[in-house]
């Protein structure tokens, strides 16, 4: 699909601004009502949905041409796509389709700016997103008692992910969830410094270039290694190896789990036993990517039939992505599972939650934007009483840390896995 296709749904935008708020009927008040951290922090029409669906539509009919304003409002953008499920509540648009192909453009017209061309570079260069050296890429489990894929035989491939390979203060979160496997039974192996990036950021930013290519060939190569799941704690790399690659027209078997649901699966057979107490007050924070947009969807090709006074009919029917199929289980189970430990939700969750700011490479060219849009979302962990807020994404929990520093809020940030590890 590419962005001339989204025409009619850049026609149906009624400029109503549902896509930036949460539903009406759960609004308690104007504090953390916003949906849309675009349009909350720029406080533009055309940094929301319906403003970058205007957009995207006066730059297919050459109304409107590139110019650095108009590419600050493309990519101030999280790719958060709560946009999207708050204009399905109302409307059958597809709005981060749009979005995203609106990126797709921007980048094959050479448009894209310049942090995000230096991460490309760095893709093409080291195989991954966040500046390192290829060959530095397995260190982070270099004293781990661990299978290489490549190597032995494991029916589980762990995917480490570009953040917390290089990281060192996300080492931690990759460590403790491959022990955590272990200690659960499961025949576990990593690819160690011939891991290479999902390239979900890639995809993001609008790159596209032998994308598929590169993609489908490291997905075959587990399969020749004779892997048959993929596990991860990034929540980037689970979409993508689930969402995006078959919209990339990657077809595999291989199952994709993110680590919170192969944990959650062995708590409840019993294999990891959570016996200790952790007496602390905590909220849970849904990253987008292992939320709302985890929900496949099969890109649709048919007929619109319109008629006056009548809703657009489908021909073959289609269906919307509304968010709801997101992994949001798993995680709050683990939570209420764990002894001494008393959860609590946040105002904004699920398919309706804020973005924790560190989406759409907006971390790399706005980072003031990025820790501003962090930073509202701890205000609101704290507002509801939490003493910690948990996360099931290193990106998230590097965010919301990164963004404390500096101000007055000592909120605990953990990721799921650390505080698992805290309960055995
Ligand atoms: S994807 Fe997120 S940041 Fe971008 S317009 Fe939609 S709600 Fe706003
Ligand atoms: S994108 Fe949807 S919700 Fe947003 S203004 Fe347009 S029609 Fe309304």
């Amino acid at each position: 699909m590419k962005l001339t296709d989204f025409r009619h749904d850049m026609e149906l935008c009624n400029r109503c601004s549902m896509c930036k708020f949460i539903p009406l009927d759960q609004i308690k008040g104007l504090e953390y009502s916003g949906v849309c951290p675009s349009v909350a922090r720029y406080n533009f029409h055309s940094h929301c949905g319906g403003g970058r669906l205007n957009m995207a539509l006066a730059l297919i009919d050459n109304r409107a041409g590139y110019t650095s304003e108009m590419l600050n409002t493309v990519y101030r953008c999280q790719m958060c796509s709560a946009c999207d499920v708050l204009c399905k509540l109302g409307n059958e648009i597809e709005v981060f389709q749009t979005i995203q192909q609106m990126r797709v453009k921007c980048a094959e017209d050479g448009q894209l700016i310049a942090s995000h061309k230096s991460t490309i570079k760095g893709l093409l260069k080291e195989g991954n997103m966040v500046g390192g050296k290829r060959i530095n890429r397995g260190h982070w489990a270099a004293d781990l008692d661990i299978k290489n894929i490549f190597k032995d035989k494991a029916v589980v491939y762990f995917h480490a992910g570009c953040r917390c390979c290089y990281d060192e203060g996300l080492w931690s979160v990759a460590r403790g969830a491959v022990k955590l496997l272990q200690r659960g039974g499961v025949d576990i192996g990593i690819a160690g410094a011939e891991e290479s990036c999902c390239r979900g950021r890639a995809y993001e930013l609008g790159y596209q270039n032998g994308l598929g290519k590169s993609a489908g060939d490291f997905i075959n190569r587990l399969q020749s290694a004779g892997v048959g799941t993929i596990v991860t704690t990034c929540a980037e790399c689970y979409y993508t190896f689930k969402v995006v690659y078959k919209s990339l027209g990657i077809k595999s078997d291989l199952e994709v789990l993110h680590v919170s649901e192969y944990l959650d699966r062995l708590i409840k057979e019993r294999k990891i036993k959570l016996s200790q107490k952790v007496p602390l007050v905590v909220t849970y924070h849904d990253p987008c990517n292992l939320g709302r947009k985890a929900e496949s969807w099969k890109d649709w090709k048919g007929r619109k039939v319109m008629e006056i006074d009548k809703p657009i009919l489908h021909e073959p029917p289609k269906q919307f992505r509304m968010g709801i199929k997101g992994v949001y289980a798993p995680p709050r189970n683990i939570l209420n599972n764990i002894p001494g430990l008393k959860f609590v939700e946040m105002k904004r969750i699920k398919e309706y939650a804020w973005c924790c700011g560190a989406g759409g490479g907006v971390e790399t060219a706005y980072p003031d934007y990025a820790k501003w849009t962090a930073l509202d979302r701890i205000k609101e962990a704290s507002s509801v009483g939490a003493e910690a807020i948990v996360t099931a994404c290193p990106g998230c929990q590097k965010i919301f840390k990164d963004s404390q520093k500096g101000s007055k809020n000592t909120l605990e940030v953990f990721d799921l896995v650390t505080l698992i590890e805290r309960a055995i």
